[in-house]
C-alpha cells in the first residue's frame, strides 16, 4: 500500500494502478477506522480491481461548535488496518491541499440535504458534497462506496453525482453494528460506559417502531413513542425520528408500501448519534 499526500503523486499512482489492475474503487473516510469502514473496503475489493481509501477529517462539514478538533485521529493504526485489508492506495491529503489558500467554491445540493441532519447541522451536507466532489475529481474512481449508516449523506451524494455528471457508480453498504445492535461509529469512542449502555435505546426504539409501522400502526404516534423511549433511556435531546421515502428522503406521514427508511439522530451526553432502519 502506498500512502500518498500530494495530488500529483496521487494522479501518477492511480494512472499506473488503472493500467496494472483495472477498475478503481474509492472509499472516502474520516479515519478512526472500525469494522463499518472495513466492510466498505471489503465491498470495494469485491467490486473493483484496485482500492483507494481516503482519510481526511473535512473541516467544511463541521459546524462552528462541533467536534472538529476533538475528532479521533488514529492514522498509524488506520494505515495498518488498510494495509492488512489489501488496500492499494491510502490518500491522506493535508488540509491545505484540499482547501488551498484562496479556495472560494461552495456546493449546495438541495432536495435530499433538506431536513433531518441537514436541518440539525446547517451547512453540513454542503461540506460533505464539496469534499466528495473533490475526492471524485482527484481519484476519478470507477465506483465509490458509502455506508448506509449515513443514509441521508448517501442520498445527497447520489443526487450530487447525478446532477454533476460524475461518471461513476455509487454503491451503499449496509450498516455494521456491534454485537448488541449499536451502529459502529467513530464517535462511539466519546461515550462513557454508562452512555454506551444507554445508547442501545436508539437502535431498540427504531427496531420497535419499524415493526409497528410495518404492522400498520399510526406513523405519528409510533414516532412519538420512539422519541419518548429514547429520551427516557437518558438521551439529552432527540433531533428527529422520522419516516422517509428511501430514495428522495421526502418525509412520509403514512406507510404506503414504497421503500421507506426510519431515520433518527439523538444526543447522549456530548455525543450525537445517528441510526436508521429499512421499513
Ligand atoms: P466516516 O469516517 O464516519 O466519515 O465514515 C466513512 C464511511 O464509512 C461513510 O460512508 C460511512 O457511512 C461509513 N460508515 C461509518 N460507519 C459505518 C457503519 N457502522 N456501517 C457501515 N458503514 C459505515
Amino acid at each position: 500500500m502506498q500512502t500518498i499526500n500530494q495530488l500529483d503523486a496521487l494522479r501518477h499512482h492511480i494512472s499506473a494502478l488503472r493500467v496494472a489492475k483495472g477498475r478503481v474503487a474509492l472509499v472516502p473516510t474520516m479515519g478512526a477506522l472500525h469494522d463499518g469502514h472495513m466492510a466498505l473496503v471489503a465491498a470495494a475489493r469485491r467490486h473493483a480491481d484496485a482500492v483507494v481509501v481516503s482519510i481526511f477529517v473535512n473541516p467544511a462539514q463541521f459546524g462552528a461548535h462541533e467536534d472538529l478538533d476533538a475528532y479521533p485521529r488514529t492514522m498509524e493504526r488506520d494505515a495498518e488496518l488498510l494495509r492488512a485489508a489489501g488496500v492499494d492506495i491510502l490518500w491522506a491529503p493535508p488540509a491545505h491541499i484540499v482547501y488551498p489558500p484562496g479556495f472560494a467554491t461552495q456546493l449546495h445540493v438541495d432536495g435530499p440535504s433538506n431536513g433531518y441532519c441537514g436541518a440539525a447541522r446547517p451547512g453540513h451536507f454542503d461540506g460533505v458534497a464539496l469534499v466528495v466532489a473533490k475526492l471524485f475529481n482527484q481519484v476519478q474512481p470507477d465506483v465509490a462506496f458509502f455506508g448506509e449508516k449515513d443514509f441521508q449523506q448517501l442520498a445527497v451524494i447520489r443526487q450530487m453525482a447525478r446532477d454533476l455528471d460524475f461518471a461513476l457508480e455509487i454503491l451503499g453498504v449496509p450498516i455494521v453494528r456491534d454485537a448488541d445492535g449499536l451502529a459502529l461509529s467513530s464517535r462511539n469512542a466519546y461515550l462513557t460506559a454508562n452512555e454506551r449502555a444507554a445508547a442501545l435505546a436508539l437502535p431498540i426504539a427504531l427496531g420497535q417502531a419499524a415493526a409497528k409501522i410495518r404492522a400498520g400502526d399510526d406513523v405519528a404516534r409510533t414516532l412519538a413513542a420512539a422519541k419518548a423511549d429514547i429520551l427516557a433511556a437518558g438521551f439529552a435531546r432527540v433531533d428527529y425520528v422520522a419516516l422517509a421515502d428511501a430514495v428522495t428522503l421526502e418525509e412520509l406521514h403514512m406507510f404506503d408500501g414504497r421503500p421507506a427508511r426510519l431515520l433518527a439522530a439523538a444526543k447522549i451526553g456530548k455525543t450525537r448519534l445517528i441510526d436508521n432502519l429499512a421499513i
